[in-house]
């Protein structure tokens, strides 16, 4: 404890270091290939290992394969919270190895995907070409199906708006499981780590913080239970 408290400022000064932009600070972004005009690298994930400051196009490709991680951008003075769907990231359902589907469907104008990290507004594709036909039924996956084999557990099973990560669900197994947390007491803990200020919660039409969790089915009825 005593070799901790000798170095308690350089701590702080760690941590001053990561609240700002960084100080090996790069004029141009370092992700962008050749063949791109340079631009002022502005975002940055607070859920990716790597933390290099990044342009928003390298931000939303890098991202494709993790759409749930929270991203800052800097807005000249501090960081601020900014969502990829703002970003402009649609996520594809239906293709597993990230190809293009030639035939996407829209899914709803903003989908509230709960994950370990927070709450999380998406703006998603369904597939509608044959990659998405079952091979055993040879009928195309619902909406509901392809939203699991993301593994994304659907609010509903028609025309879903909210779903709930099998991640999420399985900490939460463990966490009621061991220390007795409810359901309300977790999702509370979940809208804090969204946004700590509880001023931008996202919400939909079918869900709503206030009065959960009569109006929260998915937490009521995914969870398994003990
Ligand atoms: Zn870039
Ligand atoms: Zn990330
Ligand atoms: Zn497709």
């Amino acid at each position: 404890m005593r070799t901790f408290i000798a170095n308690r400022d350089d701590y702080l000064a760690v941590q001053m270091i990561l609240k700002g932009r960084g100080d090996h600070l790069s004029a141009t972004c370092p992700s962008c290939p050749s063949d791109r005009p340079p631009i002022e690298p502005t975002f940055r994930c607070i859920d990716c290992f790597h933390t290099a400051l990044c342009c928003q196009d390298c931000c939303v490709e890098r991202h494709q394969a993790n759409p749930l991680h929270r991203i800052q951008s800097w807005n000249g003075n501090h960081f601020q919270l900014v969502s990829l769907k703002r970003l402009g990231l649609v996520v594809q359902l239906g293709h597993p190895d990230g190809s293009t589907c030639p035939d996407p469907r829209n899914g709803p104008s903003k989908l509230i995907v709960i994950h370990t990290n927070g709450l999380h507004r998406i703006r998603l594709n369904y597939c509608g070409c044959s990659k998405s036909i079952s091979t055993l039924t040879r009928c195309q996956h619902q909406k509901w199906e392809q939203l699991m084999r993301a593994r994304w557990f659907p609010g509903t099973h028609i025309r879903p708006k909210t779903a709930c990560t099998f991640q999420m669900l399985e900490q939460f197994h463990i966490l009621t499981l061991s220390g007795k947390i409810t359901a309300y007491d977790y999702y509370k803990g979940l809208e804090r780590l969204t946004d700590n200020t509880g001023l931008k919660i996202p919400v939909s039409s079918s869900f709503s913080s206030d009065s959960y969790p009569q109006s929260c089915p998915i937490l009521r009825t995914a969870i398994p239970q003990p």
